[in-house]
């Protein structure tokens, strides 16, 4: 596997391997990785002929109360990691690599990125979809591959790529969690056994709306009027535990056509997410 920290080199590296005919799958990450991030890896290996992955700690979509500086940062196992499972090339740029000293463009997707996530953290979106296009050109793959676990980051990216005629096809992969149901992050090193425990509530408050669905109801009110208890009382604050329509993220009062019921909570210090498909 080959290591790049210069985007130049990044570029050139990836353009020699085009003009050879190989597709490139790209896998953008921000590190401290998991299954979750090596079944992206996966799912790249198997549609495209080589994988790039980034680890990037992107400063622009931290707000500045944020966890930008005790994030997880461990480069090296996360080398072997995805060395371990093949994949070609990791970029580790810096940040200066990124942004250079007067960075003046931002790319803006708008009402998609306002509810949810985009409520409680202001500019997260417009980092993600600026560091997002920049890794793309730099790149430049065929394929890139995202986590549903993100599901409005996944969403939003899709919306850039098609508003702007980015010639990448984007994929989106199922979110891997543990055996107990919790959703692989990151951030769930930060959790202690207890917060771990209580952190467990997020996907049992998903699984119940899942199972209300599949017994036939359908009215959004009272599907959250039985799962958002399930969260209350365990998490220590709830950011949003939302159903909206699984497409365009628009609210909903019933679900005629496919859904997404989406948590956003805070177990002690640290904001987790997670969501699940509702189809009626
Ligand atoms: P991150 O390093 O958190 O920025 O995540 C990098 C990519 O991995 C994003 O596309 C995430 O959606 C994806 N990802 C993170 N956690 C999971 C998970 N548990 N299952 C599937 N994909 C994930």
């Amino acid at each position: 596997m080959q290591r790049f920290r210069a985007p130049a080199e990044m570029k050139a590296y990836c353009l020699s391997v085009r003009n050879e005919g190989s597709k490139i799958g790209f896998v953008p990450t921000m590190g401290a990785l998991h299954e979750g991030h090596l079944s992206l890896v996966r799912a790249s290996k198997a549609a495209c002929d080589k994988t790039v992955v980034s680890i990037f700690v992107n400063p622009l979509q931290f707000g500045p109360d944020e966890d930008l500086e005790s994030y997880p940062r461990r480069t090296e196992r996360d080398c072997s990691l995805l060395e371990a499972a093949g994949a070609h090339a990791v970029f580790l740029p810096t940040s200066a690599d990124i942004y250079g000293t007067n960075q003046q463009t931002r790319v803006v997707v708008h009402e998609i990125t306002r509810d949810l996530c985009g409520a409680n953290r202001a500019g997260h979106f417009e980092g993600v979809t600026t560091v997002v296009l920049k890794l793309l050109n730099i790149v430049q793959p065929q394929a890139a591959f995202f986590g549903e676990k993100d599901y409005q980051q996944l969403r939003t990216i899709e919306r850039m790529v098609h508003d702007l005629f980015l010639p990448v096809r984007i994929t989106g992969c199922p979110i891997i969690r543990e055996p107990d149901g919790l959703a692989l992050s990151s951030r769930n090193q930060y959790l202690s056994a207890s917060d771990r425990q209580r952190a467990l509530a997020i996907s049992r408050s998903l699984y119940d709306a899942q199972e209300q669905v599949r017994a036939g109801e359908r009215n959004v009110s009272k599907i959250l009027g039985r799962s958002i208890p399930i969260l209350q009382g365990q998490v220590d604050s709830i950011d949003y535990l939302e159903i909206r329509d699984a497409k365009t993220l628009d609210a909903i009062r019933e679900i005629t056509t496919p859904a997404v019921i989406l948590a956003a909570a805070f177990v002690s210090n640290t904001r987790l997410i997670d969501n699940m498909p509702l189809n009626p």
